[in-house]
């Protein structure tokens, strides 16, 4: 036992040791800032210290809530309740997590912020759902990208949560161009009839929390739970990672 100790003991000492080589070869880089940094303790894997303790967390779900109701009227809104983590109001350059995440395919970023999306979904007292639903990509595009980033975001949830994930729900029959390109106008057009339900699937009387990267208008999560609950979803919810509001 003792035995087994030390040599954890030693194990440990030689990984810090080859860790603080490795901080000093090849510093951390923030995905956020750009700049390098090099601390004892990290709060996050990808940002600075600095660029985490000035994390703008998203506002209150209600209010959320309110801003997406300004973009349809309000018996075309499909979404009971809809929270998100951080809001991308006063600093753009936090787009950058996702940007890493869903471009340059660094999942263990999507990983970390899904699992702080998490909590807030938590604080939000939104864990009463049946399933957790990720929106689908186009295979096209699922093709060139080689994961739904949705799909990684809504697994890790599921998992912190211990709520059902389900992907054999929602299906999308359009390949559409980016929305962050689009205007306001133009994104609530560009997502029409964009879902369709995949056969089978049963969500009679179900409450889904629908999940996406980032909640703009509000106009892709929209159509999706429109189609849910035309199809006799009890309730759908929404969940984000970013807030570009
Ligand atoms: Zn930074």
């Amino acid at each position: 036992m003792k035995n087994n100790i030390l040599k954890y003991k030693k194990i440990q000492y030689i990984k810090n040791y080859f860790n603080s080589l490795l901080d000093f070869i090849a510093p951390a880089h923030c995905i956020v800032c750009k700049k390098y940094y090099n601390y004892e303790i990290k709060k996050s894997k990808f940002i600075c210290n600095a660029c985490y303790d000035n994390l703008n967390f998203a506002i209150e779900k209600e209010l959320i809530l309110n801003k997406i109701l300004q973009n349809f009227p309000q018996d075309k809104c499909f979404i009971s309740e809809a929270t998100s983590l951080i809001s991308l109001k006063n600093n753009i350059n936090y787009l950058e997590i996702i940007h890493s995440f869903k471009y340059l395919r660094f999942q263990s970023i999507g990983i970390e912020f899904s699992k702080l999306l998490s909590q807030r979904i938590i604080y939000d007292n939104m864990q009463n759902y049946d399933y957790i639903v990720p929106i689908p990509i186009h295979f096209a595009k699922n093709r060139e990208r080689g994961f739904n980033q949705s799909d990684i975001i809504a697994k890790t949830i599921s998992n912190e949560l211990n709520l059902k994930f389900a992907d054999n729900i929602l299906y999308r029959n359009k390949y559409t161009i980016t929305q962050t390109l689009l205007s306001k106008s133009e994104r609530i057009k560009n997502v029409e009839n964009v879902f369709s339900i995949k056969n089978n699937a049963d969500i009679y009387n179900k409450s889904l929390l629908l999940i996406d990267d980032v909640l703009t208008t509000g106009s892709t999560l929209n159509n999706a739970a429109e189609i849910l609950v035309k199809y006799g979803a009890s309730r759908v919810g929404a969940a984000t990672i970013l807030f570009a509001h």
